[in-house]
Order: structure tokens, then C-alpha cells, then sequence
């Protein structure tokens, strides 16, 4: 199982990178299984560079701030309309409540129904897992202003976790618990926003999450928003998880390999 950072900007796009987009791949049956976790503002762009819209299997969407979905709609345009002709077969999109609805409005109500020929919309709920292919997704209700949830993204024994946008909550134990990688919201920091809860994690409670959980092997920052001095969070987890890193946009990793293998937009897979 390999994840690609299509986008890890925080809340909005940044001069760096696109909002929040993971591609995941895994090999099986001969064929590579596509999964999207989120397509936030601007991330369609750099997917192309990975896969063309029509190879896309699943979009699994953590909540619906535009930072996590917008480009939901750049992606129906791209199947829909392609002069080549449109794949026959939906691509299903799992969201929280009013997912299809959210979209449909984006165009004001007037492409309903192209919409719902593109997208077979499916509603999470907290721990009822998915498979697509030769991958089992597990989402975990998290605590965000909005219906929101993080992913565990299990596939060929090794297992990855997405927070999504989250602040300290019960429900990261099993999400992050025993994971080869753990992608972990970290939007705000540390002495900055500590009157503001129930929103994001800062890179301390973030570190504290993963030590809770237990069993974490790899913990990555993402998240950040273009304000953020990324050393520093960085050096704010890492007093309490030293090997702590921060994602970076472009960057494909191996799950669970032991040898993470980060390449660069120049060398991406
Ligand atoms: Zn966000
Ligand atoms: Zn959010």
C-alpha cells in the first residue's frame, strides 16, 4: 500500500501545495486499486500527474469544508464531460450526511442529476467499515464543528490512519492504535490556539494521541496551514515524539515497509 500527498495545506490551498487530498494505491488481482481520502481545494490538479479521473475506484470524503471536498466537483467535470466519453460505471463517494446534496448546490441544483450519474453517493457511519478491493476502510467519527470523521485504511496486513480534521477525542485510540503510519491533523499550534477546542489538533496533542493509541510506528504531520511555521511544529511534537515528520506535498510512502520511501514530484511514481 503506497499513499501520495496530492495536497496537505491546512484549511485552504497554499503557495506549497493544494488542500487536503491522499491518494492510496495497492497492487492486487493483477490491477491497482485508486482510492481518494478527501479532494480539497486545488488537489485535483496534482492527481493528474498520478492517475487520469477515469481510474479513480473510490473518494472517501472525512467532512465537508470545502479544504476537503471542492474538488469533488472539478473531478465530475473531468468524467462527465470528457470528449473521449464518460466511464459507465459510478464512482462511489462516501461522506457524511448531505454530501450529494452539498455538491449539487456548488452548481446550484443544476446538474442534480449529472451529478448522481457520475457519483454514487454512500453515508459513513462511526465504525462501520467499507471494502473496496483488496482494502478495508474503517471511518471513526472525530470532533470538528461539523460531522466529521478519520479513516483507518487497512490493506495486505498493513494499516494506515488519517485523522482528518480532528481535535483530542476517545475515538483516535482505535483509529491510530498498532498503525505502520499515522497522517495526523496538526492545523493548529501549541501556545497559539489553546482557547480554541474542538477543532484541530496541535502538533503536541497530536504526538499525545499517537502515544495513547499505542503501537504507532510512523507519525506525520499534516494540515498546515500556510500561516504555520513548520519547524516549529514540527519541534513541538517532537518533545514528545522525536522521530515525528511532516508530510510533503508530492511525496509518495510506502505503508509499513519500514523503509519509508518519500519521493520527490520529480521521481513520483
Ligand atoms: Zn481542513
Ligand atoms: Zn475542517
Amino acid at each position: 500500500m503506497k499513499v501520495t500527498i496530492l495536497g496537505c495545506s491546512g484549511s485552504f490551498a497554499g503557495p506549497d501545495s493544494p488542500a487536503s487530498s491522499y491518494l492510496v494505491r495497492v497492487d492486487d488481482g493483477g490491477r491497482t486499486w485508486n482510492l481518494l481520502f478527501d479532494l480539497g481545494s486545488g488537489a485535483l490538479g496534482p492527481m493528474q500527474r498520478h492517475i487520469a479521473p477515469r481510474d479513480v475506484d473510490a473518494v472517501f470524503v472525512t467532512h465537508l469544508h470545502p479544504d476537503h471536498c471542492a474538488d469533488l466537483c472539478g473531478l465530475y467535470v473531468a468524467r462527465h464531460y470528457n470528449p473521449g466519453g464518460a466511464p459507465t460505471e459510478r464512482v462511489p463517494v462516501w461522506g457524511p450526511t448531505g454530501t450529494a446534496k452539498r455538491l449539487a448546490l456548488m452548481y446550484h441544483g443544476l446538474e442534480h442529476h449529472a451529478l448522481q450519474q457520475v457519483f454514487d453517493f454512500r453515508l459513513l457511519e462511526d465504525q462501520v467499515a467499507i471494502e473496496v478491493g483488496p482494502v478495508r476502510v474503517v471511518p471513526y467519527a472525530v470532533n470538528h464543528p461539523v460531522e466529521a470523521f478519520g479513516f483507518r485504511i487497512e490493506a495486505q496486513g498493513q494499516v494506515l490512519a488519517y485523522t482528518g480534521d480532528t481535535d483530542t477525542c476517545d475515538n483516535l485510540t482505535p483509529l491510530l492504535r498498532d498503525a505502520d503510519l499515522v497522517l495526523s491533523d496538526s492545523a493548529f499550534m501549541d501556545g497559539r490556539d489553546d482557547e480554541f477546542r474542538g477543532v484541530h489538533l496541535t502538533p503536541s496533542r497530536a504526538a499525545q494521541a499517537a502515544l495513547d493509541a499505542g503501537g504507532v510506528k510512523r507519525l506525520m504531520l499534516t494540515h498546515m496551514p500556510a500561516w504555520n511555521d513548520p519547524a516549529v511544529c514540527r519541534e513541538q511534537a517532537a518533545a514528545l515524539w522525536p522521530d515525528v515528520e511532516m508530510v510533503e506535498f508530492g511525496a509518495t510512502y510506502e505503508v509499513g515497509s519500514g523503509d519509508l520511501d518519500s519521493v520527490g514530484e520529480s521521481g513520483a511514481v
